[in-house]
C-alpha cells in the first residue's frame, strides 16, 4: 500500500477498528477520534499538519504491514509450544478467581481481575489501563482509563461489547514515566506491539498486554439496538451492562443484559434482556459488526502476555459461577498463578490446548474458515482487504460455507445502514433481517446434524448422565 496517513490508506478504506492508538503517537498530534454515523470509532485530522511521516501507518496491523514476521519473533524467544490457532504458548489452565467477589463480579470466572489487582498490590507495575465508563465529556458509554487501586479495578470488571478507544490512556503513558498492564482486545493488542516496536517510551512502560478471545467488535448501536429490543430508549440510553449474574441459576449461557434509559422522563428505565437473545443474537449473526472484523484471523489474542475466554465448553458452562479458559504466553504471569493456585486464590487446572479450541468453535470457523469466502467477496467487489496471513489465502470452502459467510456479510451491511434509515426502530430491522437469520438458521441447523463433534459431546453428556445418576 502507498503509504499516506491512517486517514487515506484505512478509514477511507473502511479498515479501521476503532483503537485510537494512531491518535496518541502522531508526533504532530493532528488527528483525533469520534464515532461516524454508525456508531464506529474513526480518526480524523483535526489539524493540517501531517507531515506524511507514516508513523501512525507503522502502528496499524490494517495498513498491510507484513507485521507477523516480527510479532511471531517476539512470541517465539519466550515460548515453548506452538499451535496454529493459540499461536505461541506456555501453559493453558480453566478455572476461576477465589478471591472476595471477582468471580460474582467478573463477567467470567474473574481472573481478569484478580491478574490487574495482583500485578497492582505487588507493585510489579505502577498503573491497570483498563476498560470503564466514559466519564469525559468524550463520546461513547465507555473508555480505557489508567488505574491505581484495587477498588477502581474492581469498578471496571466485566467485558464492555462497545466501540472503546485508547487515545487518552496512551497519551498518558508517553507522557508520564509509569508502567502499566493494559487490558486490550486481540486488534489492539498487535498495534500496541507494533507501537512498541517503534516508540522506546511505549516499549519500556507496557509491561503485559491482556487480550481476550473476540468473536467481533460491535457498534455503538448493537448497545442501543439490545435497549431498544429490550424496552428501553435507544436514544438515551445512560447505561449498558453486558453481563449480569443476577441469581445462581443463570449460567455461562443465560446470563441477563442490563440497559438503564430514559424515556422522554427524568425516570430511568431499567430493562433486562437474556444475553443470546439480545447480545449473543447479534453477534452470531454479525448484526453491527465492524467491517475491519470480517478479515480478523486472530481468534485468541497471539501477541498478548495471557488471553483469556469463557469457558464455553460442554464441560463447563453450566457452572452458574463462571469460568474463564486462560493460555500464558509469559513466564512471570505463570508463576503469578502457579502460587495463586497453590494459595487457593484461583481455583484452576491445567488443561490441553485442544479444550481451549474446542471452546472457540464458533469464532475460530468465523475468523479461519468463512474469513476466505469474505475475503473472495470483497477482492471481488474491489474492494480493500488488509494484510491477512498467507495461509488463510488458499481457498476451498463448500457451498454452504460460501453461503455461511454471504449472509452474515449481507446482515452487517443491512444492520448498519438500517438502523440509521429506520431511525433506530429495531422492530423494522428485525423485520427486513428475518428471511436472513432464518437461512442462516437452517444452515447452521444442517451443519449441526452432520458435525462429529455434535455427535460426540450429545453421546458424552448421556454416558456421564447415566454414570451420575
Ligand atoms: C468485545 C469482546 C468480545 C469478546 N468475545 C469473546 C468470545 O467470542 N469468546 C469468549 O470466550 N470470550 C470473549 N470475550 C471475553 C469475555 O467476555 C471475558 O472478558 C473474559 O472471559 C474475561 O472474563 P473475566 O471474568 O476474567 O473478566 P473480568 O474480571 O470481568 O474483567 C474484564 C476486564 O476486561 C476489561 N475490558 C472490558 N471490556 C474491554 C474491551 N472492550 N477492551 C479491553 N478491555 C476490556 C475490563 O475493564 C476488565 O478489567 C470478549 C470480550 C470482549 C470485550
Ligand atoms: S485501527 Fe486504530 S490505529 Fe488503525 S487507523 Fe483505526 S484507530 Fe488508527
Ligand atoms: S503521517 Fe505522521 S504526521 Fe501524519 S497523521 Fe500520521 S503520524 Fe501524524
Ligand atoms: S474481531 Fe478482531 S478486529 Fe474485530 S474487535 Fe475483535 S479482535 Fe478487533
Amino acid at each position: 500500500m502507498n503509504s499516506n496517513s491512517v486517514i487515506s490508506d484505512i478509514v477511507e478504506k473502511d479498515l479501521c477498528f476503532g483503537c485510537g492508538l494512531c491518535v496518541s503517537v502522531c508526533p504532530k498530534k493532528c488527528l483525533d477520534i469520534k464515532f461516524n454515523d454508525f456508531g464506529e470509532y474513526n480518526p480524523f485530522f483535526c489539524s493540517d499538519q501531517c507531515t506524511h511521516c507514516g508513523l501512525c501507518l507503522k502502528c496499524c496491523i490494517q495498513s498491510g504491514n507484513n507485521y507477523h514476521l516480527d510479532l511471531q519473533e517476539y512470541c517465539d524467544t519466550v515460548n515453548p509450544y506452538h499451535d496454529d490457532l493459540l499461536g505461541k504458548y506456555f501453559q493453558n489452565y480453566v478455572g476461576y478467581s477465589n478471591v472476595d467477589s471477582h468471580r460474582a463480579n467478573g463477567s467470567s470466572g474473574g481472573i481478569t481481575t484478580w491478574l490487574l489487582e495482583i500485578l497492582l498490590s505487588k507493585k510489579i507495575v505502577d498503573a491497570i489501563i483498563c476498560v470503564g465508563s466514559n466519564e469525559t465529556c468524550k463520546e461513547g458509554l465507555f473508555t480505557f482509563k489508567v488505574l491505581t487501586s484495587v477498588e477502581d479495578i474492581r469498578n471496571n470488571a466485566k467485558s464492555k461489547y462497545y466501540p472503546v478507544e485508547c487515545s487518552d490512556a496512551i497519551t498518558f503513558v508517553m507522557e508520564n514515566n509509569i508502567t502499566v498492564a493494559m487490558t486490550a482486545l486481540p486488534c489492539l493488542t498487535k498495534n500496541l506491539r507494533l507501537a512498541m516496536q517503534h516508540i522506546k517510551k511505549l516499549r519500556e512502560r507496557i509491561k503485559y498486554i491482556i487480550s481476550f478471545t473476540c468473536g467481533m467488535g460491535p457498534s455503538s448501536a448493537a448497545a442501543e439496538f439490545i435497549c431498544a429490543s429490550s424496552g428501553g430508549d435507544p436514544f438515551h440510553l445512560n447505561e449498558i451492562s453486558f453481563r449480569c449474574k443476577i441469581d445462581d441459576k443463570m449460567t455461562a449461557k443465560n446470563f441477563a443484559i442490563r440497559c438503564v434509559s430514559n424515556k422522554a422522563t427524568d425516570n430511568e428505565l431499567v430493562t433486562y434482556q437474556n444475553f443470546f437473545s439480545g447480545l449473543g443474537m447479534a453477534l452470531d449473526y454479525r448484526m453491527f459488526s465492524l467491517r475491519a472484523c470480517d478479515f480478523c484471523d486472530d481468534v485468541f489474542g497471539e501477541y498478548a502476555d495471557i488471553s483469556l475466554m469463557d469457558a464455553w465448553h460442554p464441560d463447563y458452562f453450566n457452572d452458574p459461577g463462571g469460568n474463564n479458559i486462560f493460555v500464558i504466553r509469559n513466564r512471570e504471569i505463570n508463576t503469578l498463578v502457579e502460587e495463586a493456585i497453590t494459595r487457593k486464590e484461583i481455583i484452576a487446572n491445567v488443561i490441553d490446548a485442544q479444550i481451549v479450541i474446542d471452546s472457540q468453535l464458533p469464532v475460530v470457523d468465523f475468523k479461519r474458515n468463512l474469513i476466505r469466502e469474505r475475503i473472495q467477496m470483497a477482492v471481488k467487489a474491489n474492494e480493500a482487504v488488509p494484510y491477512v496471513r498467507e495461509d488463510l489465502l488458499p481457498y476451498r470452502n463448500t457451498f454452504v460455507d460460501k453461503l455461511r459467510a454471504r449472509y452474515r456479510v449481507n446482515t452487517r451491511q443491512i444492520s448498519r445502514q438500517k438502523w440509521l434509515d429506520y431511525n433506530k426502530c429495531d422492530m423494522k430491522l428485525t423485520k427486513d433481517l428475518k428471511p436472513l437469520i432464518w437461512k442462516m438458521d437452517m444452515l447452521r441447523r444442517s451443519k449441526k446434524i452432520f458435525s462429529f463433534y455434535s455427535w460426540f459431546h450429545f453421546i458424552k453428556r448421556i454416558i456421564t448422565k447415566e454414570v451420575t445418576s
